[in-house]
Formats: C-alpha cells, structure tokens, sequence
C-alpha cells in the first residue's frame, strides 16, 4: 500500500529544501565559490587572490572583446567589398 503520509512529507522536505535555498538572498564568490553578501560587487570574496585573479578575468574578457570587434571588423569589411565588387 502507498504510504500518503509519507509522500507528503517528502514532498514537504523537498519545498522546503528548495524555498530554503532559495529565500537567503547570497552570491557565491566567482572564483572560489563561498557564499558572499550578496550586495558585493564585483561578485568575489575579500580574499586577495580572488580580487586578483577577477581582475585578471576582467582584463581577459576586455582583449577579448576587442579582438572579436577587430575580426568582426575584417569580416565586415570583406564582406562589403565583396557587395561593391558585385555590383560595379
Ligand atoms: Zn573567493
């Protein structure tokens, strides 16, 4: 026989486990991961290596994005003198 006591209590476990985790408004640090305020910005934790090491991924994704706006450049340029060539 199904137990239905049971079932509503592990149903009620599992709400409760999701609203928990949920409701306690926190960030986790990007590099190490640990729970911080969740007002931090940017999103690490005090500790000096993950300040260095955000700073060196924010550094990264600047080059990065510089370089995808130089090929996009070149792409964009190859493409429209291919256009012009096509209709001279
Ligand atoms: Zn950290």
């Amino acid at each position: 026989m199904v137990d239905v006591k049971k079932i509503k209590e592990n149903v009620s476990k599992v709400t409760s486990k999701i609203s928990s985790s949920k409701l306690p408004a926190h960030k986790h640090c990007r590099i190490c991961g640990i729970s911080i305020s969740p007002n931090a910005e940017p999103r690490v934790c005090k500790d000096q290596e993950c300040i260095d090491q955000h700073e060196k991924n924010l550094r990264n994704e600047k080059q990065m994005r510089i370089w995808m706006f130089i090929f996009f450049g070149i792409f964009a340029f190859i493409f429209l003198s291919s256009i012009l060539r096509q209709l001279m």
